[in-house]
């Protein structure tokens, strides 16, 4: 038994240390084992051998001989960009997209599709199956390992079980979001709230990279929120740190798809603003937006609003 409970913690810790290595070479490559070692803590017995475990595995290629920033000589790794491949997916209340990435996350190619109000929940779920299969296929192109997919929805998810608990303007509850797709594709699934995954997003590549707590907004057809802490996403013990959307302002408020009154989606969230664009736009006010849809005002979408912001008096 005590042999085996360390078999189990050597195993768990030579996991953590390899996700700590790749990492890494992740933000910093190229790099040579010294500077690995170096920026990671770790000695460079344990270094060596998780490396060469990764070269086993076609997860790095070592480039040519070359001084390292400390001076020394070696052989420099990155991440190999046909290492494997994964397919995010984001279910949303009027498209559904899909991006194809290769393990060092660039995107090799997107689909989007829109949704249609007719679409019943299985609907909805097979038209996203079918897109995450042909991104699937796309992969076979960049390598033989498919890594899993990861999937952002419009709602309160609980990460553990995969369930996405609420989704107000989906109108769905309680829908076993991983299990639909593990079911079918046999990979590992992933799925988190869209605001979560777009804070967690700019954090890594975008516009947070420098730091290590922020607020993030994200307006859709909702209007959603996710919370980075010191690095680590906020869920808040149910999942619902980041719904700032549903914090209800104005208690005698529009009517909310969360069956609440005032929430301040309902003030601010793109349907607020175009339908006060609309409103106003009816009631005489000038703009070039009118012009943009051809006077077809129900044709006005959010993206016209924010393009033509400066112009609307
Ligand atoms: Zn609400």
């Amino acid at each position: 038994m005590v042999q085996r409970k360390q078999t189990a913690d050597q195993s768990t810790v030579r996991r953590h240390n390899t996700v700590i290595v790749l990492d890494v070479v992740r933000r910093f490559s190229p790099l040579s084992r010294a500077e690995i070692a170096a920026r990671t803590g770790l000695n460079r017995s344990t270094v060596s051998s998780i490396v060469q475990s990764l070269l086993n595995r076609r997860f790095l290629i070592e480039t040519d001989y070359q001084e390292d920033r400390i001076g020394r000589p070696g052989l420099s790794l990155t991440l190999n960009p046909q290492g494997g491949f994964a397919v995010g997916l984001e279910i949303n209340v009027d498209s559904i997209s899909a991006v194809l990435v290769d393990l060092t996350a660039h995107i090799v190619d997107r689909v989007e599709i829109e949704a249609q109000p007719n679409w019943s929940q299985a609907d909805t779920l097979r038209e996203a199956s079918q897109l995450v299969d042909t991104m699937l296929h796309q992969g076979q192109h960049i390598s033989e390992h498919s890594l899993g997919i990861g999937i952002g929805l419009p709602g309160i998810v609980d990460t553990n079980s995969g369930v996405l608990v609420f989704a107000p303007n989906l109108g769905w509850r309680d829908v076993n979001i991983q299990e639909y797709f593990k079911e079918k594709f046999h990979i590992p699934v992933y799925v988190e709230n869209e605001a979560n995954c777009g804070a967690y997003g700019e954090y890594r590549f975008g516009a947070a990279r420098e730091t290590n707590s922020f607020l993030f907004l994200s307006g859709g057809v909702g209007l959603g929120g996710g919370v980075m802490i010191d690095g680590a996403l906020y869920r808040g013990s149910q999942g619902y740190a980041g719904e700032f959307g549903h914090m209800v302002i104005d208690r005698g408020g529009a009517l909310c798809n969360c069956g609440r009154r005032g929430c301040w989606e309902t003030a601010v969230g793109p349907r607020a603003v175009l339908d006060n664009v609309q409103k106003r736009i009816q009631s005489g006010a000038v703009s070039a937006l009118s012009e943009m849809v051809n006077n077809n005002l129900a044709a006005l979408k959010f993206s016209h609003a924010c393009s033509m912001n400066t112009s609307y008096r």
